[in-house]
């Protein structure tokens, strides 16, 4: 739960590491993913550091809350609130989570397809 001077997301925060922030709340931020998959592709994150969602919910189950609600709020601002979007969790290195500060990636713009790769 405690900040890691290593922890990319813990210093884009900090503001020690440059973002392209689309809103934040107390206790949430978002801003645009460096390498985006989708016309909208934003990554929600506590500010607390988290590994994983799991964790989080374990740890405060209304930050989870929270960040949902923030990650819908920020759909509505690119407009594709009404036409629908995709939020996604990657959980571990066989889920494809590279980055271990839990985050949620908000996709959409575009239709998506399924079975995800
Ligand atoms: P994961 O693979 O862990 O689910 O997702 C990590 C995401 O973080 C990737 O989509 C990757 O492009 C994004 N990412 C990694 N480093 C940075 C960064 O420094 N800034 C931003 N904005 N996104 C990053």
């Amino acid at each position: 739960m405690t900040e890691t001077t290593d922890c990319v997301f813990c210093k884009i925060v900090a503001g020690e590491m440059p973002a392209k922030t689309v809103g934040e709340t107390e206790r949430t931020l978002g801003f645009r993913d460096i390498n985006p998959q989708a016309p909208t592709h934003v990554l929600v994150i506590p500010k607390t550091h988290h590994d994983t969602a799991a964790a989080m919910a374990a740890a405060d189950g209304e930050l989870f809350g929270e960040l949902i609600e923030h990650a819908h709020r920020i759909a509505a601002d690119d407009g594709i609130a009404d036409s629908g979007y995709r939020l996604v969790f990657n959980t571990g290195d066989e889920g494809g989570q590279t980055v271990h500060h839990v985050h949620c990636h908000l996709l959409g713009g575009r239709v998506m397809t399924w079975p995800p790769g």
